[in-house]
């Protein structure tokens, strides 16, 4: 600088001495970054004394969400949950339909006699639940067929007539129409990917507002979610 000051009696001296003048502040850089919590600062310099002043920058609220995948299971579907990496907020996004169980061939449990129903209990191979189906008397007789139940079919359920014999319980499914199948749309971002973490795209049916989210990869390094 083109002055100093005196150790002796602590005044300035020297030419050139920005005495009233105000201070010129550079444009200033960011000293702390700010995060969705946590507010940030920005220190300016001087251009002529090289003195600093700080001011704060406010918490952005925006979130560093880590993208991770959990994968379906018989009835349950797969989902991706982003956590934020700063403050642990959460959002969940539904990604897949449950898988549906794995029945086994199923075993006699009741068994049916001339003119009583017997039971057939079927057992998953993945999750170890079981549902039962009713077996037919033994007995000849004409069926009375009675209507039950009305399913119509669905995004994801087939629709049917179920008939049950009012005699021997016996059921029986008619005028089956097949699921429609998700009508989805083109999708929407809810979370931008950045050149480190995923993004999440989220498609929803515009018959039954079923939604699926999809990641979208860090668009600078290859597409492994941090936390996955
Ligand atoms: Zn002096
Ligand atoms: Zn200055
Ligand atoms: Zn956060
Ligand atoms: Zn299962
Ligand atoms: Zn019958
Ligand atoms: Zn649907």
């Amino acid at each position: 600088y083109r002055y100093h000051i005196c150790a002796r009696c602590n005044t300035r001296v020297g030419e050139d001495i920005p005495k009233l003048r105000d201070h010129t502040w550079d444009s200033g850089i960011v000293t702390t970054k700010p995060d969705c919590i946590h507010a940030g600062v920005r220190t300016y310099t001087c251009t002529d004394c090289g003195a600093t002043k700080t001011e704060t920058i406010p918490a952005t609220g925006e979130h560093t969400f880590v993208a991770k995948e959990i994968p379906a299971t018989c009835t349950t579907g797969g989902y991706i949950l982003c956590t934020c990496s700063v403050c642990g907020t959460t959002q969940r996004y539904d990604a897949s339909e449950p898988l549906g169980h794995k029945w086994n061939s199923g075993t006699v449990t009741t068994k049916p006699t001339e003119d009583m129903a017997g039971v057939r209990t079927y057992t998953c191979t993945v999750c170890g639940d079981t549902k039962t189906e009713t077996i037919p008397a033994t007995g000849v007789h004409m069926h009375t067929w009675q209507l039950t139940k009305r399913a119509p079919a669905t995004c994801t359920e087939d629709g049917y007539d179920l008939y049950t014999c009012a005699k021997c319980g016996a059921v029986e499914h008619r005028n089956e129409v097949a699921a429609f199948g998700h009508k989805m749309n083109a999708g929407e971002v809810v979370i931008k990917p950045t050149a480190t973490t995923s993004g999440v795209r989220v498609y929803t049916c515009s018959v039954c507002g079923e939604t699926k989210a999809e990641t979208i990869p860090a668009t600078g390094l290859p597409s492994v979610c941090p936390g996955g």
